[in-house]
């Protein structure tokens, strides 16, 4: 059976089930380890990445998740989700899986801004650009040569990917628009 996981932690989990779920593929939330038999992609939602990290190690879920990963599992990771699949973060020792070889600075747009809307051209997902939600996003501020940088804001990262991972500082899942979606399960052979 093919079944996208959504950690189901914390954050914005339900709009990703939902996503999934309406291109015809099933969706599970992942709340434990045992939630992972089975599901052979994941995505990892928006929220507090510091607070999604504690509860991934508390769980006993960051190195078996890290493993699937490492072994070539499709994964998605938006906002927080970005943060957590990020090798370094700038300022914060907090828990994370690291498999992304980028260094990430959260909250990057700073107070005023720190929500907007716009969109955003990315060629590799379409020729048409695609609405983006941006809330307290971060950006990624350097990359290294496996990962390719799909789309920026002003010259800053915000959708990467390298090989099985894929990562937007930005919350498709908060817009009617499937793209990214549909492009993250064209990751999967689906
Ligand atoms: N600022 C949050 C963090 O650092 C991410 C925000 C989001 O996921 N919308 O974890």
């Amino acid at each position: 059976a093919r079944c996208v996981g959504v950690l189901a932690l914390q954050g914005a989990f339900r709009e990703h089930v939902a996503a999934v779920s309406s291109l015809g593929v099933a969706a599970r939330e992942v709340r434990q380890l045992k939630d992972m038999d089975g599901i052979d992609a994941m995505i990892i939602p928006g929220g507090e990445s510091t607070t999604m990290g504690k509860l991934l190690n508390e769980w006993h879920m960051l190195e078996p998740l890290r493993e699937r990963i490492q072994q070539g599992m499709p994964v998605y990771g938006s906002c927080a989700g970005l943060i957590l699949l990020c090798r370094t973060i700038e300022n914060s020792d907090q828990p994370r899986l690291g498999v992304l070889d980028a260094t990430v600075r959260r909250n990057a747009f700073g107070r005023q801004v720190d929500s907007f809307e716009t969109y955003l051209s990315i060629p590799e997902v379409g020729p048409d650009p695609i609405p983006a939600v941006f809330i307290r996003a971060p950006v990624i501020i350097s990359v290294g040569p496996e990962v390719k940088v799909l789309a920026d804001v002003k010259g800053q990262a915000v959708a990467v990917r390298q090989n099985n991972i894929l990562a937007t500082s930005f919350h498709p899942e908060l817009t009617p628009d499937t793209r990214l979606h549909s492009y993250f399960l064209s990751m999967c052979g689906k």
